[in-house]
């Protein structure tokens, strides 16, 4: 990969990176904050018996664990930008794949800059191959 387009994957994971973090920030604060603030529009007593408060609570957390997921993720392809393997298929290179034959197409890496492993693989991977 040319150091440019390398570097445009790397701007691109950063603002991923910030973009999450930002969401992930604002959704704790507001899983956090409804027992407190949640009061005054709806009734909450009638919530509380109904348990959607709680199912709510839950659902935000949700949200916010998947994020997390995929911040490592975002780290992790960050860190392989600075060892020279970013846009190499881990699995391929398991495999024993030369690196030339384990490139994950620009295209995958534009819709999922945090991509790990080339279309095949991930494939492979789902199905528990
Ligand atoms: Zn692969």
């Amino acid at each position: 990969m040319k150091p440019e387009e390398l570097n445009s994957f790397r701007k691109m994971l950063k603002l991923l990176q910030a973009r999450l973090r930002g969401d992930v920030e604002q959704l704790q604060d507001e899983a956090f904050s409804t027992s407190e603030s949640g009061g005054e529009q709806r009734s909450s007593n009638h919530m509380a018996e109904m348990g959607s408060d709680a199912w709510d609570l839950d659902f935000s957390l949700q949200l916010v664990e998947s994020d997390q997921g995929v911040l490592e993720e975002i780290s992790h392809a960050l860190k392989k930008v600075d060892e020279g393997t970013y846009g190499l298929c881990e699995l391929c290179l398991q495999q024993g794949l030369p690196e030339t034959k384990a490139k994950i197409p620009k295209t995958r890496l534009q819709a999922i800059p945090h991509a790990r492993n080339c279309v095949d693989c991930e494939r492979k991977k789902e199905m528990g191959l």
